[in-house]
């Protein structure tokens, strides 16, 4: 009898394949474990147990798999039915979800890219001679393939050496190069150690009767620890005891004193605070989180609609705490951006070591760290907060899910596949683990809040901000009556401009919000009309003053700007539209005392810029910070009491069904960072349509409202939750093929569907890095069954794929696309 394992490949072919083991590997094989089998001429892959079996393949001659590379499965089998459900739900393979579901250094393969860690600090002894080599190799040439890798120790198996390697820090991968930030460093202090004692502290304070400033040190650090019960600042102690930092400094030196450092951006917990009681909830938070609890009895999915600032945190908090106690795993997933060290920080006061961070940012080395102790089941990762890919982590006891921000975009991966919501692939995650299940937001979307309102899911409200602190005052001032009566500065209101001089007279912050990145979306000749367009996407450049360059923000592509029209050479160029760097240089002319900060894609590349801007603002280095939709993603900050909306409008004119419900969110979200503590906040929306009856639902805060007019607007041209909807792209280089090819599929699909077909038609930018794009919307009504329109539209792609001239046109599907 001959022993074969079935495996999923990471690639995008439907089925599994087939490879023979011998019988000694076949007991010690389980599924979930990896395996380096050889793939076509002479490709290596990781590929995954699937199941063991005795059947050998019918059509071709099953080949031996190189080596066995874990001694433990490091894939569960409720991982593997959460893979196949995505896989069909999304139509797409599992190698697919396979390939995006492990950290990359899980799948080395013959093509993998291996540099050597320029930051490590390598002790060459400790390495075995086959390390050795490859480390030597390393040093002569920058990057090795794995195969060049198999060449230099001369034998095929690498893998587990290269395994070893990554563990040992000594080698990257390719796609791994990640910047390494210097961290900023806080000073605190603390009492010497001598001084713990009573006894000591009183002889201390009787010598120091003379030094009055130095006792005055001493005494205020007693009554900030009292207060706070938390590390205390150097900057702090200063402000408290009057003091300076030369006395601080005396201090320290005497050994008085002892300073210490904490890294602000540190995820990994240090143990050095002393772990926080649970704050004790208030009586709507205790409502909210009993009706949660009511809701989990009966096994349902669980709404939490509270309005920003409410605490929903401290309510997820007690609920992880719950789930812990019982010995079980919790996940908390955020958007990728929603992922701030300030919330972590706040976990990790709670909890500890228990918590773990999974996301994209973090290197390879953390991720597999973070996986290998998922699988083994350490303490220290029973709580794991990250983004989306956390889903795909291999839990075995999972009891708590939380979705925060349920309602946001970037939940659902655009590409490649498999193109899932984390939302909704968490709901069905749960219900593999029969665990219970939190999705949290200020503003839902539309499709949950309908789950809720018609009792599919449970639901839990809290209506008012923590501490009884008032929602912001809204105020619409319409930009169209300003401009006319030539009363703006710039893209400034004068009522915009009034209340920033007034916050910042007041030493408070302000929050300003565009939705453009960049200086201008286009640059025009105002002589002839030109305006400079990417020669590889259908869409004009985007003005970037800072660097006087020319962008387009779909492929990247840059020029410089000329100085003059590249048609009619004439030099009258204007700008059109505007964005973040226009509204900061506006604002470094009309507040030059102010401190400015930006945050955009371009200011937060790298893994913690976008920390660095928050804890600039957060520590009160800058005034005002002007950002995009990045600024609107569960950020607490304590002193900005005025959010302004730089313009409204281009939210609201978007050309998409959800339009509308987005806006709504977002506006509502950024306004939510405004006046978190005591005082009321407020926000200004400058607009050009102020009588816009969402703006008027985002200024009175009436979340039922929108949702009823957009629940109408959905029925009635049937999109979601009336109807689900798949997208199909096609994508090629050239336009007639490409025209062609969509139009034959849509073909066979309104055949199927008959009216529920839209399209093909060009998106709004038909045409990106050269690739000509179409796009298909299938409508498929309630009463229809979703699986069997996704086995039709395969049906029609099988065809499609069998005439040769279409075979190279891609066909992308997008279900349930956003
Ligand atoms: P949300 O997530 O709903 O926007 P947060 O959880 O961030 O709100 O809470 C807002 C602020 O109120 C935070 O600074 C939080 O520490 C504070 N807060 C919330 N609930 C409590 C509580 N029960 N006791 C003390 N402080 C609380
Ligand atoms: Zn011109
Ligand atoms: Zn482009």
């Amino acid at each position: 009898m001959q022993n074969f394992i079935n495996v999923i490949l990471p690639i995008p072919l439907e089925k599994l394949f087939t490879y023979k083991v011998t019988p000694e590997q076949a007991t010690f094989l389980q599924p979930g474990m990896r395996v380096a089998v050889p793939f076509g001429k002479s490709k290596i892959y990781t590929a995954l147990v699937h199941s063991l079996h005795n059947m050998a393949p019918e059509v071709y001659e099953a080949k031996e798999i190189h080596q066995i590379l874990d001694e433990r499965p490091i894939v569960n089998e409720i991982q593997l039915q959460h893979w196949q459900w995505i896989a069909d739900y999304y139509m797409c393979t599992v190698g697919e979800v396979f390939r995006s579901a492990l950290p990359s250094a899980f799948l080395l393969e013959s093509e993998t890219l291996i540099l050597k860690n320029e930051k490590a600090e390598v002790d060459e002894g400790a390495l075995k001679d086959d390390e050795f080599l490859i480390f030597e190799a390393l040093q002569h040439q920058s990057i090795l393939k794995v195969h060049e890798v198999a060449a230099i120790v001369d034998r095929k198996n690498v893998l587990p050496i290269l395994n070893r390697l990554i563990e040992k820090n000594v080698i990257l991968l390719k796609e791994e190069i990640y910047e390494q930030y210097k961290p900023k460093l806080v000073r605190y202090v603390k009492l010497g150690t001598n001084y713990q004692s009573e006894e000591n502290l009183e002889l201390l304070l009787e010598s120091l009767t003379r030094a009055p400033k130095q006792s005055q040190v001493i005494l205020s650090l007693f009554q900030l620890q009292a207060t706070v019960k938390k590390p205390i600042k150097v900057s702090d102690l200063e402000v408290a005891s009057g003091g300076s930092r030369a006395v601080i400094k005396t201090l320290i030196d005497k050994d008085i004193l002892e300073e210490y450092h904490i890294r602000r951006d540190r995820v990994e917990y240090d143990g050095n605070i002393d772990s926080a009681d649970l704050k004790s909830l208030n009586e709507y938070q205790e409502i909210a989180l009993v009706d949660i609890q009511a809701a989990f009895k009966e096994n349902k999915t669980t709404l939490l609609q509270g309005v920003t600032s409410s605490g929903k945190t401290e309510v997820y908090v007690k609920l992880i705490e719950d789930c812990i106690q019982t010995g079980s795993q919790a996940l908390y997933l955020l958007p990728e951006i929603a992922l701030t060290t300030q919330l972590i920080g706040r976990l990790q006061e709670y909890f500890g070591e228990k918590v773990s961070v999974y996301h994209s940012k973090y290197s390879v080395q953390e991720r597999v760290e973070v996986w290998n102790n998922i699988v083994v089941q350490k303490p220290k990762a029973q709580i794991v907060i990250g983004a989306r890919s956390s889903l795909f982590l291999p839990f075995s006891n999972l009891g708590l899910i939380i979705v925060d921000e349920e309602h946001e975009g970037s939940f659902k991966q655009f590409d490649p596949a498999p193109r899932y919501h984390a939302r909704d692939a968490a709901i069905v995650l749960a219900k593999l683990h029969k665990s219970n299940i939190l999705l949290g937001s200020a503003t839902p979307s539309i499709e949950t809040f309908n789950n809720a309102r018609t009792g599919k899911y449970g639901y839990a409200k809290i209506t008012r901000r923590y501490g009884n602190v008032l929602m912001p005052k809204m105020e619409i001032v319409d930009i169209k009556e300003q401009s006319r009566k030539r009363r703006m500065k710039g893209h400034f209101s004068e009522r915009l401009l009034e209340e920033i001089t007034e916050t910042l007279e007041a030493g408070e912050q302000v929050i300003l919000f565009q939705n453009r990145r960049g200086y201008a979306p286009i640059v025009e000749c105002t002589t002839c009309g030109h305006s400079p367009q990417c020669p590889n996407c259908d869409v004009s450049l985007t003005y970037h003053q800072y660097k006087k360059q020319l962008r387009c923000h779909y492929c990247s592509h840059l020029m410089a700007l000329q100085e003059s029209c590249q048609a009619c050479g004439s030099s009258t160029l204007d700008t059109k539209g505007f964005g973040t760097e226009q509204v900061e240089q506006e604002l470094h002319e009309l507040f030059p005392k102010a401190k400015v900060g930006r945050m955009d894609l371009d200011t937060t590349r790298g893994k913690y810029g976008y920390e660095r801007i928050i804890t600039a603002f957060e520590q009160q280095e800058l005034d005002i910070l002007v950002g995009t939709q990045m600024l609107t993603k569960g950020l607490d900050f304590r002193n900005v009491n005025l959010v302004g909306i730089m313009n409204a409008d281009s939210l609201l004119n978007f050309p998409d069904y959800r339009a509308h419900e987005r806006s709504f969110q977002l506006l509502t979200q950024v306004a939510g960072r405004a006046g978190r503590t005591k005082k009321r906040g407020k926000v200004i929306i400058q607009s050009y349509n102020p009588y816009h009856q969402i703006l008027k639902q985002v200024s009175t805060n009436d979340y039922d409202e929108m949702f009823k007019e957009q629940l109408y607007e959905r029925e009635q041209y049937k999109y979601p939750p009336a109807n689900r909807i798949i997208k199909i792209t096609f994508k090629h280089k050239e336009y007639n093929k490409l025209n062609e090819a969509a139009e034959w599929f849509s073909k066979g699909l309104r055949n199927a569907f008959s009216g529920n077909v839209l399209g093909p038609e060009f998106p709004p930018v038909a045409r990106i890095r050269n690739q000509y794009l179409k796009h298909v919307l299938i409508k498929i009504d309630s009463k229809q069954s979703v699986s069997q329109v996704k086995l039709n539209i395969k049906r029609i792609e099988k065809s499609f794929n069998a005439i040769a001239f279409y075979r190279s046109v891609r066909v992308i599907y997008n279900v349930d696309h956003i």
